[in-house]
């Protein structure tokens, strides 16, 4: 009996490390197959791909499909992007270490991992309260420390942490927010899905250089749209 309650937790943890070796291969997979296989070359955004735990940033129900090629639902009516678009969105975006980012539209927090894996601190804001706060709680039990949450409407950046290496609008809206476009750092680079926020956008990127602005268009993609808190 002694022994058997000896073996109950190495069995339990046994089962754990089963578990994680089994989403770490699917992890593997998703960026070879998904990721690495259409074109993203940057290392450090195939690094970050591969580490960070995306079926932890799903709801349970949906963690066996976590690693699978689309979006999913996160609750309160949004959505985690599919895998080869935050891995798109982060590679034209040009993370590297020293750098400092926004990102609006926290939601599960995914996107926020994926950078936090590369530069150094990454601000995020969230307009869901229940989000915002969920996904806070959800980075700081996974240990990132270099992420820094806010709810509240991201239409107006973060003046008092500007100017931004990187800014990441993980929402849908038909123009990019003035706002934002004054927060950009010289040398900095703003990646959004601007067009119908109902049907498709198409994936923008904004480059500041010597104060001047200038604009990339991209693929055509599908994001929620950006809301605004009346
Ligand atoms: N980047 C997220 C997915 C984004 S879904 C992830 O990795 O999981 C888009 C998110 O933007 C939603 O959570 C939505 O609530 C949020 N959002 C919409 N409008 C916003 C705004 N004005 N400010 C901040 N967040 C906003």
């Amino acid at each position: 009996m002694k022994n058997f309650l000896l073996i109950l937790p190495l069995l339990a943890l046994l089962a754990l490390s089963q578990e994680d070796s089994r989403y770490l291969q699917a992890r593997n997979r998703m960026v070879n197959s998904q990721i690495a296989a259409r074109g993203i070359t940057d290392p450090a955004t195939l690094r970050a791909m591969e580490r960070v735990p995306r079926h932890l940033f799903v709801p349970a129900s949906f963690a066996s499909e976590a690693y699978s090629d689309r979006p999913l639902p996160i609750g309160y009516s949004q959505t985690i992007s599919q895998p080869f678009i935050v891995a798109y969105m982060t590679e034209l975006a040009r993370p590297a270490k020293g750098k400092k980012a926004l990102e609006i539209g926290t939601g599960s927090g995914y996107q926020a991992a994926v950078l936090a894996e590369i530069v150094d601190t990454v601000y995020t804001i969230e307009i869901v309260p229940e989000l915002a706060r969920e996904s806070e709680a959800r980075l700081k039990m996974l240990g990132y420390r270099n992420i820094v949450n806010r709810y509240g409407d991201g239409y107006s950046g973060w003046p008092e942490r500007a100017p931004f290496d990187i800014i990441i609008v993980t929402a849908a809206a038909d123009h990019i927010p003035e706002p934002l476009k004054k927060q950009l750092a010289e040398g900095g680079r703003l990646v959004m899905p601007v067009g119908d926020p109902a049907t498709v956008q198409q994936l923008i990127v904004l480059t500041k250089r010597k104060g001047k602005i200038t604009e990339q268009r991209l693929e055509p993609v599908r994001f929620v749209p950006l809301r605004r808190l009346k």
